[in-house]
């Protein structure tokens, strides 16, 4: 079952975040499987220079590896457009704003794009694009309800609605290249944080779409702060700025109930069908 972690350099990489990809390299290597690491680094607008190297650093530095060379999503845009070009998309107009107010007058599932701009004639998109208003691609969904097991959270679902392969600012959505790339790379097994749950039906039937093969899914509850939110910058010292990796190594050994002072010593006691449902606390 080949896995990967994929993060986006935003930020430092915090002890949530490492357990994530400590449980994704666990998935992956329990099985005898490779693992692959790719810097999500397309939302220009939010990517800084540096994150992504420390990131790799911070991952090391616990004793995590990976096979092959790290793939960059900036490097592989050809890939997100030729995949693009196999789909049917159309122009969408709206503000999100507009996404918001279209959605709960339409009283469809809840934030699901009720298809707005689908029937626009050519009159109506010169006159968009007259007001200065520049199009993001939507796919044209089948609107169809996409049910999936996921090996940690059991049963899920989700309806699919014409969602975003191309953002207006001209970047390719991330569940575009989150599909194209796991395709591409032979991805077998997606193991990541449980807040991504919701885009997963979205990437099953992009994935069909495109041709590709189906994927396992595993989704690991997040890490919360002492204040029951999700761990983040703002609870302090939750990086290894802070926090030496042999401490970092000895609570996430701790959290999954795993003996061992590196991810390698851990294996022996891992087992995927053990993996708690249940949110961890930090510290
Ligand atoms: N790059 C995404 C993030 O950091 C995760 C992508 C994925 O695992 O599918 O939130």
């Amino acid at each position: 079952m080949r896995g990967r972690f994929a993060p986006s350099p935003t930020g430092v990489l915090h002890l949530g975040n490492l357990r994530t990809a400590l449980l994704a390299w666990l998935y992956a290597r329990s099985a005898g499987s490779s693992f692959l690491v790719r810097v999500e680094d397309l939302d220009v607008g939010r990517v800084r220079p540096g994150f992504a190297e420390q990131q790799l650093a911070d991952m090391a530095a616990i004793g995590l590896d990976w096979d092959g060379e790290v793939v960059w999503q900036s490097a592989r845009t050809s890939l997100y457009a030729e995949a693009l070009s196999r789909l049917d998309v159309y122009e969408c107009f709206c503000t999100r704003a507009e996404v918001a107010e279209a959605a709960s007058a339409a009283h469809g599932p809840v934030g699901a794009y009720p298809g707005t701009c689908r029937a626009l004639t050519d009159e109506d998109r010169a006159r968009r694009r007259a007001e200065g208003r520049v199009p993001a691609l939507r796919v044209a969904a089948s609107g169809e309800t996409v049910a999936f097991v996921d090996r940690v959270l059991g049963e899920q679902s989700g309806f699919v609605d014409d969602f975003v392969v191309r953002r207006n600012d001209g970047a390719f959505a991330y569940n575009l290249a989150v599909v194209v790339d796991d395709g591409a790379q032979g991805v077998e097994e997606v193991v990541r944080g449980a807040d991504l749950v919701d885009s997963t039906p979205r990437q099953i039937w992009l994935g069909r779409a495109l041709g590709l093969s189906e994927l396992s899914y595993a989704h690991v509850p997040l890490v919360l702060g002492a204040d029951g939110r999700r761990l983040a910058k703002r609870h302090g010292d939750v990086t290894l700025r802070e926090v030496s990796p042999e401490n970092a190594v000895a609570w996430m050994a701790a959290s999954l109930g795993l003996a061992g002072s590196s991810p390698r010593d851990m294996l022996a006691g891992f087992d995927p069908a053990r993996v708690s449902r249940e949110p961890t606390t930090y510290p």
